[in-house]
């Protein structure tokens, strides 16, 4: 039985993160501050004695003894993280510098949820790991996507100099229960819109794509690489290669849920990427011929009941 830390582990994929590890037979430590995060994602599991939840911020060290640490706190949606860009940064660079202290200390291996967002508004298509990324760094979405860059750099630093057992991941465009009925996201907002029968905003014109990833998917693929040898740190991309335009999205929304929504086209946010796709031939090599399995139509299913059940429809 190995003992887990799971940073922002009541968010949206820690909490599915959190179910799936203790369903293997781990011990999992569960810490959050609930910024954007919930209790009622994670009480299923608070009878579990294995789970235990820690009420706690990132920047501040924290220690505990631990075989593995899963670094997953951060807010994650433009709406969130833009809420606060400096505390966004805080929580990225000075989580990872503690996460990775705490490592280091316990000799635990460490998984940084990084993003495919390092990769900016990308010029190479499909985003190959190889690729170094057009991020604008003083643009709106900077406080996020050069925190994470940044945490990328400090992992693979305490990798070299401190022999630190590290694991990077890239993670594409998820999706899935849990997910805050006002987490910001396309496929959220969309969907409660949609049930809700108001306007399905979608931002330009519609024609900038995103690769949709059901959240199973990518817990698997978590999963598979946190337990690589050790030699292999990646960065590996995880996603599903399946490119859909926010126009096909909200199309495809309003056909499942059977919505009388109209589309209602809202200005693009600045540095809004234009493309996203992820190639994922190095993830299928190193995990095991790992590769998403869930389309789109049966996960945004799933995703559906989930709101349906949380808006009482
Ligand atoms: P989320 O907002 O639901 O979860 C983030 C969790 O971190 C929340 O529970 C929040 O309360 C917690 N948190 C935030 N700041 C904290 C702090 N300072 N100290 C302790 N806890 C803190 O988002 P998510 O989609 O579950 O994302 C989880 C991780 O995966 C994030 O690191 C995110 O950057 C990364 N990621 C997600 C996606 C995606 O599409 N969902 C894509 C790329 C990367
Ligand atoms: N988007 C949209 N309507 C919304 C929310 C988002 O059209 O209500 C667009 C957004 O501008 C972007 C895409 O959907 O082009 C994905 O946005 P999201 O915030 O989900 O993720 P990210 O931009 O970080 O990939």
């Amino acid at each position: 039985m190995n003992r887990i830390l799971v940073t922002g582990g009541a968010g949206f994929i820690g909490s599915h993160l959190c179910e799936r590890l203790l369903k293997d037979g781990n011990e999992v430590i569960c810490l959050d501050n609930y910024f954007t995060g919930a209790k009622r994602n994670i009480i299923h599991l608070m009878d579990n004695p294995y789970f235990e939840l820690v009420r706690h911020d990132v920047c501040s060290p924290y220690f505990a003894e631990v075989d593995q640490i899963y670094n997953l706190a951060c807010p994650a949606s433009p709406v969130h993280y833009q809420y606060n860009p400096i505390k966004t940064v805080k929580t990225s660079v000075m989580g990872a510098l503690n996460m990775l202290g705490l490592a280091k200390r316990v000799n635990a291996k460490i998984l940084q949820a990084s993003t495919s967002e390092v990769y900016g508004d990308p010029t190479v298509h499909p985003q190959v790991e190889s690729y170094w990324g057009n991020v604008n760094p003083i643009g709106e979405r900077s406080c996020y996507d050069e925190g994470k860059r940044c945490a990328e750099t400090l992992f693979v630093n305490y990798h070299k100099q401190n022999k630190v057992k590290i694991k990077i991941i890239r993670i594409f465009n998820t999706y899935g229960p849990n997910m805050h009925l006002c987490d910001g996201r396309v496929v959220s907002n969309f969907i409660v819109q949609a049930l809700q029968n108001k306007d399905i905003t979608v931002a330009g014109n519609g024609m900038q794509t995103r690769s949709f990833q059901y959240v199973d998917d990518l817990i698997e693929g978590m999963v598979r690489m946190m337990n690589t040898e050790d030699g292999f740190t990646g960065p590996v991309n995880i996603g599903n290669p399946g490119e859909f335009t926010i126009l096909e999205l909200a199309e495809k929304v309003i056909s499942l849920t059977h919505s009388k929504s109209k589309i209602k086209f809202i200005p693009l946010p600045s540095d809004d990427p234009m493309q996203r796709k992820p190639d994922i031939s190095l993830a299928q090599e190193k995990l095991n011929n790992w590769k998403p399995t869930i389309q789109l139509e049966e996960g945004l299913g799933k995703t559906i009941e989930y709101f349906k059940k949380i808006l009482d429809i």
